[in-house]
């Protein structure tokens, strides 16, 4: 016993009854942008059994100024987010069990992933991925917590199935104005409330402490000073395809996955193979050379050219960066990777 968790246990809502159960619990975090990098770190510090970390992106120098696990090398060296991640969780708590994903997660991935999880923690960028989960938690009955962010302002929401309405039940009465950290930008005081509000919520469900849990949706502004709670009990819909007595669960229907998508307001378009192919990185490298300029690590390959960067993932995803076009961006991943 070195008091690690010495601090938690005194909290008398937590006591060491509650910090047992912390010890048992499996999280999986969607997203290791902001959101996942702040709740993986407080969740990796109190002492979870188990975090899956789940993220399709690479450390970029936009990043340093609010995704606090990340560090100049890791900019430089253009590590997959989930794996600098884990490097730096490592050093905090080595006795957390880390599982790093390097992927966009779709349905199939997500329902190979969700086994033995207790708790999902929303840290994504985007509704479908959000809709996916809520879909995901209700068939499971895994309990999940929203939370976005932009500019000075976030959100949060607890969803326990079987208890309230869900995301699918919200949708019209949630602000989704368009704007994203990228068009807008953000400051890490926003990213550092929601992380507060999402992991506070999160130790209440591991410790199994419901009665304590927050029944309504909470905004704020840190720059504008406003601080609202909207009780939404009212809003359950009870033929809700999520929710409702007899659910469907559209979302995790396959016709819902995405192949291409613009990412979140940049100039990036993603490819994502039909089907998952193992990539030989250093073989592509070589083919590559006469095309343009090509970086290598262990996980993804740069290619820039005269006019786009396209960075290429082991499981034959590409980011074509400066387009928005789809359709040119995947004559470019055909072009080059085939
Ligand atoms: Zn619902």
């Amino acid at each position: 016993m070195n008091g690690r968790y010495s601090r938690q246990e005194l909290f008398s809502p937590i006591g060491i009854d509650g910090q047992a159960k912390i010890r048992t619990k499996s999280v999986m975090i969607v997203g290791a942008g902001a959101l996942g990098a702040g709740s993986a770190e407080a969740l990796t510090r109190a002492g979870v059994k188990r975090i899956v970390l789940v993220d399709r992106d690479y450390v970029d120098w936009t990043n340093l100024q609010r995704q606090q696990l990340y560090s100049e090398e890791d900019a430089k060296r253009q590590l997959p987010k989930v794996v600098a991640a884990k490097n730096r969780l490592n050093q905090i708590n080595s006795e957390v069990e880390i599982q790093a994903y390097v992927m966009d997660m779709g349905i199939e991935e997500a329902e190979e992933l969700i086994s033995g999880i207790d708790l999902i923690m929303d840290a994504t960028d985007n509704f479908e991925t959000r809709l996916l989960i809520n879909d995901l938690a209700h068939k499971y009955e895994i309990p999940w917590i929203y939370g976005a962010c932009v500019g000075s302002y976030g959100i949060s929401y607890t969803i326990l199935p079987g208890d309230g309405p869900c995301l699918n039940c919200l949708l019209d009465k949630i602000p989704a104005n368009g704007q994203t950290c990228d068009t807008a930008g953000i400051i890490s005081p926003a990213v550092q409330m929601v992380t507060a509000y999402q992991t506070a919520e999160a130790l209440k469900i591991l410790v199994e402490d419901y009665a304590s849990i927050r029944k309504k949706i909470v905004t704020f502004d840190t720059w504008t000073n406003q601080h609202v709670q909207l009780g939404m009990e009212k809003a359950k819909k009870v033929d809700c395809p999520s929710c409702g007595a007899n659910p469907t669960y559209p979302y995790l229907e396959k016709s819902a996955a995405l192949k291409t998508a613009v990412l979140c307001g940049r100039d990036t378009v993603q490819i994502r193979p039909a089907h998952t192919v193992e990539i030989n990185l250093t073989e592509m490298e070589k083919r590559l050379l006469p095309h343009g300029e090509v970086r290598c690590n262990p996980y993804l390959l740069e290619l820039q050219s005269d006019s786009h960067r396209l960075v290429l993932f082991k499981d034959g995803r590409a980011l074509v960066h400066g387009t928005k076009n789809m359709a040119e961006a995947k004559s470019l991943y055909h072009r080059y990777i085939g």
